[in-house]
């Protein structure tokens, strides 16, 4: 046996995902002149004579990310691809290239990367994106993603732009991909129990689309450009709407007030939650994968994205010595709390 000579243990849990980000890179320095954003937001920004891109890449890990009994290998291609693009648009960005890496067992033959890659494929067609590299290597442990993505950016937005009394907008709706996967998870033990069973899944199939085949808001960073709205700060949807909210607050060094009643919800979100008996606030507030993006603009921008179908305005920015709060339905103001770290589930 080999003696463990590392008396000091610290759970991850107690620092959080975020929390082990900024442990475990507070030493990295910035050495060249062409990074002019490192470590701490949606994507890295460099500048190369006097072009900028950004840079981002995210792993995705079977059992803690998606759970091949529902999600078809198809849409897990597709799926890892927008996860990496909704950052890049995140940054007001462009993407144009990706890179896929995957570390795979043996239990799977040729066909299932095949429909693993189609999914890449047909994400890189539609969002016009180049693939042009990556890594495959084996693994003992099940299915591993990774997908690298570049973009091409004029003006970045950064999550720490925002000012007191701008008003706090998020694109679709939320909590769609939350309630697609408790469906999903549902259909999954009923089939357990009796594999002969055939749900009728269509009162669902929005929340499902959702959670298996979400798209990356490509359509946002067009439209809020085509309307003159450059947006003071900026992140995507992965986590849930109060960890999101409490990056752009922190970053931002400023507070907020998030009110209920304006959070947009499908009614497909509503409708099931109430069947699995489920504060649908709190779904929307923690659910995350919906990839829609979360921004901020001066008020003086309100006239050119009211009315707009594509956006709601979900509160609004207050000095950072009035906190987070979320203003319920009831009027009363509860603060906005950080979720535990969902990965290392403690
Ligand atoms: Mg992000």
């Amino acid at each position: 046996m080999i003696e463990d000579k590392n008396q000091q243990r610290t759970s991850l849990s107690e620092l959080g995902e975020f929390g082990l980000i900024d442990h475990l890179t507070k030493n990295f320095k910035i050495n060249h002149k062409s990074t002019i954003k490192g470590v701490g937001d949606d994507a890295a920004v460099l500048e190369f004579n006097n072009k900028k891109i950004v840079l981002t890449t995210d792993l995705l890990v079977e059992g803690v990310h998606f759970d091949l009994s529902y999600m078809p290998l198809k849409h897990l291609g597709y799926k890892a691809v927008m996860v990496n693009l909704s950052d890049v648009y995140a940054m007001n960005a462009n993407p144009t290239q990706i890179t896929i890496s995957i570390a795979v067992s043996n239990r799977f033959p040729l066909e299932a990367l095949e429909d693993l890659y189609a999914g890449v494929e047909t994400a890189a067609k539609i969002y016009n994106i180049d693939v042009v590299g990556g890594d495959t290597t084996s693994s003992n442990t099940g299915l591993l993603i990774s997908v690298t993505a570049i973009g091409e950016v004029d003006q970045e937005v950064y999550r720490s732009g925002a000012k007191p009394s701008d008003l706090l907008v998020v694109s679709g709706d939320l909590g769609g991909a939350y309630m697609g996967l408790q469906v999903l998870e549902r259909e999954k033990e009923v089939y357990k129990v009796n594999p002969n069973s055939q749900p009728d899944l269509t009162p669902y199939s929005y929340i499902i689309e959702r959670q298996l085949k979400p798209e990356a808001r490509k359509d946002i960073v067009k439209l809020l450009k085509d309307l003159d709205v450059k947006p003071t700060s900026m992140i995507d949807i992965s986590d849930g709407l109060s960890s999101e909210i409490i990056h752009l607050c922190k970053q931002s060094n400023a507070g907020c007030d998030l009110y209920e009643d304006k959070i947009p919800l499908d009614p497909q979100v509503i409708s099931t939650c109430e069947e699995f008996n489920l504060d649908s606030t709190t779904v929307a507030l923690n659910g995350g994968e919906d990839y829609e993006l979360l921004f901020t603009i001066s008020q003086t921008d309100f006239p050119k994205i009211k009315a707009n179908p594509n956006f709601s305005v979900i509160g609004y920015m207050k000095e950072v010595s009035e906190g987070m709060h979320l203003v319920t339905r009831g009027e009363s103001r509860i603060p906005i709390k950080a979720q535990g770290w969902k990965n290392f589930g403690d």
